[in-house]
Order: C-alpha cells, then sequence, then structure tokens
C-alpha cells in the first residue's frame, strides 16, 4: 500500500533503537524525511546511515536528551515538520511507597511534559499547512496499569488525557494525534524489565521471557518493525479519520473488548 507520505518530513525523538527505530524505518521506507534524536550519537549516527542506505530518504541525525529544553531546541530548529512521533526513555520500576517527588517530576518531564512541549512546538506549522500527523510512543499501561510502573502510569495518564482533548482541537485542520500503546516489545527496554525479574527472582532470562510470553495470547513479544509499520499507516494519508485514539499493539495481552 502506498501510504501517500513521500516527500513529508518526520521528527522521531528517541530513535537509535527499539520502538523509535522501528516508527523512523517504516517512515523512511515510506519515502519520508527524517530528523533522529537520541542521546548516544554513535548509535544515532549507524543507524541514520543504516536508514539513508536503505531508503534514499534524507536523514538528518540530532545527538542530545530529548527531556531537556536544548534536546528539544536541538531538534526543533530542523523543523517544520508534517509529522512527529514522541518517545523517550521509560521510567524505571520500582514500589509506590519509595518514589519521591523528584522521581515523579523526572517521570512526568520525560514521559508527559516533553511529548506535550514537542507538540506544542510542532502543531502550529502543521495546522498552518492544514496537514500533520502525531503519534506519542506511550504503554498498555495506560489501558491496564502495571504495578511496579507506577511512575510511567502515571505521567503516560497525564498525557493521555491531554491528547484526548488536544487532537479534537486540531483535528479541524487535517491534523491527527493518536497515541500508540505498546505491550511488551523485543527491545532493550524489554530486557531490562526481565533483567529485573531475574534479580528479584533468581530465575533465569529464558525463564523469565517464557513465563511472560506465557502471560500473552500471541505466545511471543511485538517486533520494533511491527510496531513501526503501525506507527507509519497512523501517519498516513488513509489515516485521516483516526483522530484522539489509544491504539494497542500487545498481542491480546490486555483481556478487555473496549
Ligand atoms: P529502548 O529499546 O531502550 O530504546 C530507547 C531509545 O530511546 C534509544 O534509542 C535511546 O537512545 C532513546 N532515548 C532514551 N532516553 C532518551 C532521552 N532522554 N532523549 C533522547 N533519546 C532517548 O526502548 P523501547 O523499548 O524502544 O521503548 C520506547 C518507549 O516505549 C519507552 O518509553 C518505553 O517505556 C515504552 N514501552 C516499551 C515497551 C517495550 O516492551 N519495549 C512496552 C511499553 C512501553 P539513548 O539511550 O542513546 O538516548
Amino acid at each position: 500500500m502506498d501510504l501517500g507520505i513521500r516527500g513529508k518530513r518526520a521528527l522521531v525523538a528517541a530513535a537509535s533503537k527499539g520502538l523509535g527505530r522501528g516508527c523512523a524505518e517504516a517512515l523512511a521506507g515510506a519515502g519520508v524525511d527524517l530528523v533522529l534524536n537520541a542521546r548516544g550519537a554513535e548509535a544515532l549516527e549507524a543507524n541514520a546511515a543504516a536508514i539513508r542506505a536503505a531508503h534514499g530518504v534524507s536523514v538528518i541525525a540530532v545527538a542530545g536528551d530529548i527531556t531537556t529544553e536544548a534536546g528539544r531546541a536541538a531538534v526543533l530548529a530542523h523543523g517544520p515538520f508534517d509529522i512527529l512521533v514522541t518517545n523517550a526513555g521509560g521510567p524505571p520500576p520500582g514500589i509506590w511507597s519509595d518514589w519521591s517527588r523528584d522521581d515523579f517530576i523526572k517521570a512526568l518531564d520525560a514521559n508527559m511534559l516533553t511529548p506535550i512541549a514537542l507538540m506544542q512546538a510542532c502543531l502550529p506549522a502543521m495546522i498552518e499547512k492544514g496537514w500533520g500527523r502525531v503519534v506519542n510512543i506511550t504503554s498498555q499501561s495506560v489501558k491496564a496499569p502495571i504495578p511496579q510502573l507506577g511512575l510511567s502510569n502515571a505521567a503516560r495518564a497525564g498525557l493521555t488525557g491531554f491528547v484526548g482533548g488536544t487532537a479534537r482541537q486540531v483535528a479541524p485542520h487535517g491534523v491527527t494525534i493518536n497515541n500508540l500503546l505498546p505491550g511488551i516489545h523485543d527491545t532493550d527496554r524489554a530486557t531490562a524489565l526481565d533483567g529485573g525479574v531475574v534479580k528479584a527472582r533468581g530465575v533465569t532470562m529464558d525463564e523469565a521471557r517464557a513465563e511472560r510470553m506465557a502471560t500473552i495470547p500471541a505466545r511471543r513479544y511485538g517486533t520494533a518493525a511491527e510496531f513501526g509499520a503501525t506507527c507509519a499507516f497512523l501517519c498516513s494519508q488513509h489515516a485521516g479519520f483516526i483522530v484522539g485514539q489509544n491504539i494497542l499493539l500487545d498481542g491480546g495481552a490486555t483481556n478487555a473488548t473496549l
């Protein structure tokens, strides 16, 4: 399917690895020029070079921490953008009684206020053009909170509320905002979460993964490629009537009809 977005320009935050990288690759496959960000310059440059070589699109790599004002200013200097994919690392697991105000502020900064700031910066140009697509990478935990990820549950719920209202305000201008909710996907983040289980329960990594897979109806972890393909579709011409949705990619793990 031709996604109809060849020649558009996208900012994909936190995109040297994992789900952000999957989104960048899928957009590049649809002919979209990219500005990519991550903190580590080496992996970011390597990813940018691989995408350029594979897809022949323009890829600008901007190393920096997207959760800081300076990091955001550095990527936004390469705008305006037709497409924005927001993403950042997820907060660490823990227990409700341990988290301080500073821990909450850090999580809110990364997973709520950073995507909001990026949207505030990018939406005006999209509205002016009468076309734009925003996809926020959030989490399955928005629909089914994960107890040990309370910082993530809290920050992403706040972002989801903001998007619910804002998506309806920008839709009249041909701009869509939607959230993609990953369940467990085979990335470094999943390895880190499974590593926590290994440490806490004394099981092997293979056992931790097998136990988790057994809880997923699809009996496997998701891939960054299939996540990216869904993101690219949401950024396509065909998805202009999908507004303010929270779309789960979790292999059926969240047992709910709606
Ligand atoms: P990942 O494989 O660890 O990749 C994270 C990417 O983000 C890397 O490119 C990393 O590069 C970059 N990054 C992290 N913090 C950054 C920052 N402050 N500024 C700029 N770049 C940053 O993680 P992932 O699995 O793709 O997860 C992406 C998001 O989805 C996270 O918020 C995660 O919590 C959420 N999520 C993931 C899963 C899953 O199963 N994978 C499930 C639910 C939710 P640098 O480290 O070099 O900056």
